[in-house]
């Protein structure tokens, strides 16, 4: 038996999303007296025998350009298989697209019980009992997983990523996988820009900027904190800011360390998306404004006002 752990990768490197369901699964492992065991799939330029650095002894790795390309049945089948063939009793992802793409289908292939958005390592003292948030980070549930093999996704900054000496033995594995049901013909990325979900600050703008012209100040600020950009939804539906920016409860769910909110009144939709970033900093020029009650420091004043000798100060703080 054992918790086995898929490490995301992305054009050849690990996704740092995976260092923390490494450090969750064999926290886990080490919870159940098991080993925490690796899969990688497609080819990675990383060596991946550092990770085991984050706990896990073994690292399945299919180096196969077929796998470069993410689809989910493909990953689906080829997960499912390496599982069974090494009981895996726990099977653990990101709560990231490709996770929330593959858990579910892995779940209804294994008869497997699923956690999405799993929150705290499982109590295992009595069952196996998983937490995770509901109600848009409102409420608490704990779920009890009955099944003989359990899968759960674990929400990004809900662990701490731990590190200790060691590497992981590298067991290379080849499989065939089923032809894929779509094909992709080509990628074209957006370059030059901080991936939102990966983010370690984000600075976002509401209706308060008043239009599209106005997002150089928060650009600015962007670019001296080293940040990813992001808006509410009614700024992506006016078409000031595109719709992959778009944060909230219909739009990307994100968790970086400092989230920043200019002139975005903070309703509930909002806040859904958000809450869970380690700090908040509003800047409202209301008051009463909602996201004052969610943010962990608030300034209230105008955003053409305080964000540009924000900009300089930091930009003054990076130069010292
Ligand atoms: C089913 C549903 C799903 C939704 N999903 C989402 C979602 O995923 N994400 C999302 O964001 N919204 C979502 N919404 C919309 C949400 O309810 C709010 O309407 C929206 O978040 C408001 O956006 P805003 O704060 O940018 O604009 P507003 O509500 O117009 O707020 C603008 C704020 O800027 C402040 N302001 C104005 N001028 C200045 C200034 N010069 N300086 C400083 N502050 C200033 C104002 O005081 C105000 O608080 C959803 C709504 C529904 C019904």
């Amino acid at each position: 038996m054992s918790v086995l752990i898929f490490i995301d990768q992305a054009d050849g490197h690990i996704r740092k999303s995976s260092f923390e369901v490494l450090s969750y699964g064999s926290a886990l492992a080490k919870q159940m007296g098991t080993s925490a065991e690796g899969i990688v799939l497609g080819s990675v330029s990383d060596d991946i025998a550092a990770l085991g650095k984050y706990g896990v002894t073994k690292i399945y790795h299919a180096d196969e350009t077929s796998l470069n390309q993410f689809d989910a049945k493909v990953f689906t089948q080829v997960i499912a298989e390496v599982s069974l063939a090494h009981d895996a009793e726990v099977i653990i992802f990101s709560n990231n697209v490709d996770g929330k793409a593959i858990a579910p289908r892995l779940s209804a292939r294994l008869k497997a019980g699923l956690v999405a958005g799993a929150i705290a390592l499982p109590d295992t003292g009595n069952g196996f009992m998983v937490r995770k948030n509901v109600f848009s980070g409102k409420a608490f549930a704990n779920v009890s997983l009955n099944t003989a093999i359990k899968i759960i996704t674990l929400n990004s900054n809900a662990y701490k990523v731990t590190e200790a000496a060691g590497r992981a033995d590298i067991i290379p594995f080849t499989i065939t996988p089923n032809q894929p049901s779509v094909k992709v013909t080509a990628v074209n990325k957006v370059t030059g820009e901080i991936p939102l979900s990966e983010a370690e600050i984000v600075v976002s703008g509401g209706r308060g900027l008043k239009g599209p012209e106005n997002w150089g100040i928060l650009t600015d600020l962007a670019q001296a904190l080293g940040a990813a950009t992001a808006c509410s939804r009614p700024v992506a539906d006016s078409d000031w800011r595109p719709h992959h920016e778009h944060v909230g409860q219909t739009g990307l769910a994100i968790a970086p360390n400092l989230y920043i909110a200019l002139g975005i009144s903070g309703a509930i939709q909002h806040l859904a998306g958000v809450n869970r970033s380690k700090v908040i900093v509003a800047i409202n020029k209301d008051a009463e404004a909602p996201f004052f009650k969610a943010a962990d420091y608030g300034i209230v004043g105008d955003v053409f006002e305080v964000v540009p000798k924000l900009t300089e100060a930091v930009k003054k703080l990076r130069k010292g």
